[in-house]
């Protein structure tokens, strides 16, 4: 009985030493992601710097100058993106509606020749192209 007490109290004391553990390191993972964020941000000042001295004609490296050939793509990639998704914007309402007044409007005007497969209208009582009675 008292063995089986001591078993349960280490085993206990384990766990909380784990999860002792588990949140020191879940402290300090985010402290790493907010350190690892600041050196990001960091690099990306020093990037956009870059591309300001480029924008202005300035010229500091041929690495920096692919660089800066390279965000010019992206650029125009992001701005075609931008204009696709405009285009979506604007033309996704009326088609549905469009396509509604279509198929109400041109369905019932057209009778096909059962000879020749020529598109009449509904009120011909000749096919227009083979001359047979529709
Ligand atoms: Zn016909």
């Amino acid at each position: 009985m008292e063995e089986l007490k001591s078993m349960f109290s280490k085993i206990g004391k384990n766990i909380t030493k784990t999860s002792a553990d588990i949140i020191k390191n879940t402290k300090l993972n985010i402290e790493l992601s907010s350190q690892e964020e600041k050196l990001k941000n960091i690099y990306l000042e020093v990037g956009k710097k870059v591309y300001e001295i480029y924008s202005y004609g300035g010229s500091i490296g041929k690495f920096f100058d692919e660089k800066y050939l390279e965000m010019l793509e992206v650029e125009k990639e992001i701005n075609l993106i931008k204009h696709k998704i405009e285009q979506n914007k604007t033309l996704s309402s009326p088609i549905p509606e469009k396509k509604e007044t279509l198929e109400i409007d041109e369905e019932p005007k057209i009778k096909i020749c059962s000879y020749c497969y020529e598109k009449n209208n509904i009120n011909n009582n000749f096919c227009i192209k083979c001359g047979r009675m529709l």
